[in-house]
């Protein structure tokens, strides 16, 4: 491994939202004051270290990064004004970007020209894709039927057939869990390395809890600063989100229905439910992000704003189809669903495996790995066999 200084690293790590970190003189203040630091991980100081000499190679080996839950306590403290929890947040961008090999993930985290571009490609694939079944069922073309612009009422099901959106949404959920899959394996390999493969696959079985419960719970959140409303707040975001994850990639054909449902009845409660809760924790990381005043919230990359403004955009125009469906209202309907969905394409195929929405899995996967090495590292070293023997 080359261990050669490279002053460039500072330069790309502020593309990705890092502050200040020359300023950094290695008093360990903020290591002192990091509620999640121990005797194995003295994050922030030593990944700045590190990245003050350029050390790219160990820096994506670590996964310190992901350890950290970025709770601003180090930069409340730190003498010189270096924000190390923001070069923490920097180096979890820039490894996002190096685990996507594609080299797309880079360019969203570092240019608002990327990102615009992008918007506007996966944007317009919802309505080529109306365009075309609409335009070959005027041609004629047979197995489309169902495909129909009703004026005289609401028929969603005949603007936008669940058959053939949930066939889009399952041909995008895979290709999109495919990217995931392949970065996550790129993180494993640059974690565990060698290593990895010494470590028997007993361990990484008897340990996948680990995963679940922190992809579940994110309870390490806990542990870090004293505001636990936060845990609590991105508690409620990840089961609102769940909640519609579940109802359009599994349960659409039951989800969109040109059906009105009495007020009960579970399918409009768990809509409401994931509504509410998307519609406040976005909302009010929105506003604290508009504010600033929070340590966390001074110093916003554009992906920091992308995630929330997305979800929340999705939620206000899902709530805006479903006002104008129990109005009746056809085209405004139809219109709002289009944009809707535009929204939603956008934002999953500009976040999933690239963007700040990967830090769900990428966090719980560092914790699990870290628990793997270190339950290898207890295991007894395996005897040696006796000089001579066979
Ligand atoms: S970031 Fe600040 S507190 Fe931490 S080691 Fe550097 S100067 Fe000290
Ligand atoms: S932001 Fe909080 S958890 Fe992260 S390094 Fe700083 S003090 Fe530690």
């Amino acid at each position: 491994m080359s261990n050669r200084v490279d002053p460039s690293l500072i330069k790309e790590l502020k593309e990705y939202g890092a502050v200040n970190i020359e300023a950094c003189f290695n008093c360990g203040n903020c290591t002192a004051i990091c509620p999640l630091t121990d005797s194995k991980h003295s994050f922030p100081r030593n990944m700045i270290r590190l990245v003050q000499m350029g050390f790219r190679k160990r820096i994506m080996k670590t996964p310190d990064p992901w350890l950290c839950y970025y709770c601003g306590d180090c930069s409340d403290t730190c003498p010189r004004e270096a924000e190390p929890a923001e070069t923490m947040m920097a180096l979890r961008r820039w490894l996002t970007a190096q685990y996507d090999r594609s080299g797309h993930g880079a360019k969203l985290y570092t240019s608002e020209k990327a990102v615009w571009k992008a918007i506007l490609q996966y944007s317009m694939i919802p309505v080529i894709l109306l365009l075309i079944f609409h335009g070959l069922k005027a041609l004629g073309v047979p197995g489309l039927d169902s495909f129909e612009i009703v004026t005289d009422r609401v028929a969603l099901n005949a603007f936008a057939p669940v058959f053939w959106v949930w066939a889009v949404v399952l041909i995008d959920f895979v290709l999109l869990g495919s990217r995931l899959v392949r970065n996550i394996v790129h993180m494993f390999q640059l974690v565990m390395g060698e290593l990895g493969r010494k470590i028997p696959l007993r361990i990484y079985i008897q340990e996948f809890k680990t995963f679940l419960l922190h992809t579940i719970t994110q309870r390490r959140w806990l542990d870090c600063g004293e505001d636990r409303k936060r845990w609590f707040k991105h508690l409620l975001l990840i089961s609102g989100y769940a909640t519609m994850l579940i109802l359009i990639v599994g349960l659409l054909w039951w989800f969109q229905t040109d059906e009105l449902y009495p007020l009960f009845h579970p399918q409009r409660l768990l809509g409401y439910y994931a509504t509410v809760v998307l519609l406040y924790a976005t909302g009010e990381a929105l506003i604290g992000r508009l504010r600033k005043r929070e340590q966390i919230h001074r110093f916003s990359h554009p992906s920091d704003w992308l995630f929330p403004a997305f979800i929340f955009a999705g939620t206000v125009t899902g709530i805006l189809v479903h006002i104008f469906r129990y109005a009746g209202w056809p085209w405004p309907t139809y219109l709002m669903y289009v944009l809707h969905v535009m929204v939603m394409i956008s934002m999953l195929d500009t976040e999933v495996g690239i963007g700040k929405w990967t830090h769900l899995f990428y966090r719980p996967l560092a914790m699990y790995l870290e628990r793997v090495k270190e339950r290898a590292a207890e295991e007894p070293a395996p005897e040696l066999a006796p000089v001579g023997a066979d």
